[in-house]
């Protein structure tokens, strides 16, 4: 009688065990793979559903167009994560794919019928983890934003030569506060309209410095950033460099092309 109770609950324990077995191999993630981009090993979580082919050339363009922007980056594997729905953005982020990075790990939606704005977040995001690696912490705000937009944009413009896609320019706020503010900004305003303003104002800046000044002393900025972050140091960065005051630097940036 044990050993037959001792059968029967080895049988339920076998079942109940293949089942929950069954479930996990049902819940469990893609395994990663590994992408290889100009040296620059990712581990990548390909979206379930979605043309392999198709996510791996967004990765690779993406990966391309952060490391065209920030070129030096040091050791380290960023893993990309897909996935459909993130929800952490509020309401009016939402048609468009979100992406966060958190330490090495980027997460992103993937959007099979816009291939150029998935490419547009995760090169932004990837961007983001570059420069954190080249400076050793986050740079100033505005050249965080400003260098990520960059990126974004230049995979954005790959990405629709490749799919034969329009890429519709995002309407862009003006920043009524002055460049001082800018670049004192710690924290992202709030509000669809100040947020993105502030983004605007951050890629136009970005621009205008790299046109001016060149991608070498625009990283050399921000690693003066991360380590002192604060409107002064941008100021006396340009002041040191270029012996342009506040006042040149609005003048340049009013003129530069938008
Ligand atoms: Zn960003």
């Amino acid at each position: 009688m044990f050993s037959r109770m001792g059968t029967d609950f080895c049988k339920r324990l076998a079942v109940a065990l293949l089942a929950a077995g069954a479930l996990a191999a049902c819940s469990r993630a893609p395994a990663p793979e590994e992408i290889e981009v100009a040296g620059w090993r990712l581990s990548v979580v390909l979206p379930a559903g979605a043309d392999a082919a198709s996510a791996r050339k967004v990765v690779s363009l993406a990966a391309r167009a952060a490391c065209a922007t920030v070129p030096e980056a040091g050791e380290g594997t960023a893993r990309i994560v897909f996935g459909k729905d993130l929800g952490i953005l509020p309401h009016w982020a939402a048609p468009r794919p979100v992406a966060v990075q958190e330490g090495d790990e980027i997460r992103v939606g993937y959007r099979t019928d816009d291939p150029a704005a998935t490419a547009n977040r995760l090169a932004h995001e990837l961007a983001h983890w570059r420069l954190e690696k080249l400076c050793g912490g986050r740079t100033a705000l505005w050249l965080d934003e400003g260098l990520a937009q960059v990126a974004g944009r230049t995979a954005a413009n790959e990405a629709a030569r490749c799919f034969s896609l329009d890429v519709s320019e995002r309407l862009s706020l003006p920043w009524k506060q002055g460049v001082a503010a800018l670049v004192a900004a710690t924290a992202y305003p709030a509000g669809r309209d100040e947020s993105g303003a502030f983004y605007a104002a951050s890629l136009r800046l970005a621009d205008a410095f790299l046109a001016r000044h060149g991608l070498d002393d625009c990283l050399a900025l921000a690693k003066e950033l991360a380590a002192a972050p604060a409107a002064e140091t941008f100021f006396a960065f340009c002041a040191a460099r270029y012996c342009e005051s506040a006042d040149e630097i609005a003048a340049w940036l009013s003129a530069a092309p938008r």
